[in-house]
């Protein structure tokens, strides 16, 4: 081995879901939004003016920030933003996460939290959901660096009470809990209002799912203005501009859509749960999603059989081949034409 080779940063990294190239396919794999952005926002790109790319964006990146802020009635002060949650919550393990002691997350979860603890050299415990794939408040009143979990949480879909995270907020007063809201608009309610009341609390959200912008990469965080002080000290020691002009205007003219918003959320829930009373026919056993997938397992056919045979229909849906998830299959809820034929190609399949 050269010598240069002890000096490297190894890291086992992150899996993104596939992203497939066949024509016609139905592609259930990696919880984007089935529906176009707003049209607002395909106009904003429309009608940006190319010849701005000339100059650097703003780095604080304030028509965003500032729009975010009247969105969900907090400061400017109070968001941070970033190119995808996944940077937000790179930036805040890299910023928060900096104890000798464990972060505590569920051992079940979004598969990039372990990812970003090993590269920033972050130690972690995680600890088991119970049987029913729920999070246990109680595991984490216990000493640690740090607490994150997704609500709902992924790939489970199961939410937790807002008054069991406050417990768990209220329990961890020496370290910075972050509530990772990627899927909450499809049907949780946001810790967001606790930021007033807990200066250890951030609360991640993303474009990527409810506002069908996974493409633009937009994420932000709330939290006290001394935390994403702390935040932005980190980020302008990394990388000032880390989004593009095009991307500021798209993001500010989501915000202004309210109703297309509310109409495609809607829409999604709708189908979700359609799709949990046909999938329970077909004896589909799933916990309770109030987010925009299914995580499904049947009594008598294995999840990676089911995941091979779709596949091969060009139907997408995601298998993780982990401990206690093994046999089941995160399913991400699209049109109802796509939704259709999924079950049709379950029903012929099972029977
Ligand atoms: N958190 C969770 C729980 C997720 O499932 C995802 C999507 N992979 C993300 C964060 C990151 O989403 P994005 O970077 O697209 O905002």
């Amino acid at each position: 081995m050269s010598n240069w080779e002890s000096n490297v940063r190894k890291v086992v990294p992150y899996t993104p879901g596939e992203q497939p190239k066949a024509s016609g396919m139905i592609k259930l794999n990696t919880n984007e939004n089935p529906y176009p952005p707003s049209p607002k926002v395909i106009r904003a790109i429309r009608e940006f003016d190319a010849e701005k790319l000339r100059l650097y964006p703003d780095p604080t990146a304030s028509v965003l920030v500032n729009a975010l802020a009247e969105r969900y009635e907090v400061k400017p002060e109070q968001v941070f933003v970033g190119v995808g949650s996944d940077d937000v919550l790179a930036m805040c393990f890299l910023t928060f996460f900096n104890s000798k002691k464990p972060i505590l997350f569920p051992d079940i979860t979004y598969s990039f939290y372990d990812v970003w603890a090993d590269v920033f050299r972050i130690p972690y415990v995680t600890l088991p959901l119970d049987e029913h794939l729920c999070i246990q408040k109680e595991d984490y009143y216990r000493e640690n660096g740090g607490v994150i979990f997704p609500n709902p949480n992924a790939p489970t879909g199961v939410l937790l009470e807002l008054s069991e995270i406050e417990d768990i907020i209220k329990h961890n007063p020496d370290v910075i809990c972050i509530v990772d809201e990627a899927y909450i608009d499809f049907g949780g309610v946001s810790a967001l209002p606790l930021i007033e009341k807990y200066d250890n609390l951030l609360v991640v959200q993303t474009f990527s799912k409810s506002r069908s912008m996974a493409g633009s990469r937009i994420g932000y965080v709330f939290g006290n203005e001394r935390l994403i002080k702390y935040l932005n000290d980190v980020k302008y020691s990394f990388n000032s501009y880390t989004m593009d002009q095009v991307t500021l205007a798209a993001g500010a003219a989501s915000l202004a859509d309210e109703e297309y918003f509310q109409e495609t959320l809607h829409k999604i829930t709708a189908t979700r749960e359609r799709m949990k009373k046909e999938l329970s026919e077909l004896g589909f056993t799933m916990p309770d999603s109030k987010s925009n997938f299914l995580f499904i397992s049947h009594p008598t056919v294995p999840a990676k059989e089911l995941f091979e045979a779709l596949r091969e229909k060009h139907i997408y849906v995601r298998y993780f081949d982990k401990p206690r998830i093994d046999n089941m299959l995160r399913v991400t809820i699209g049109r109802d034409e796509e939704m259709d034929q999924f079950i049709a190609f379950l029903k012929e399949y099972l029977c």
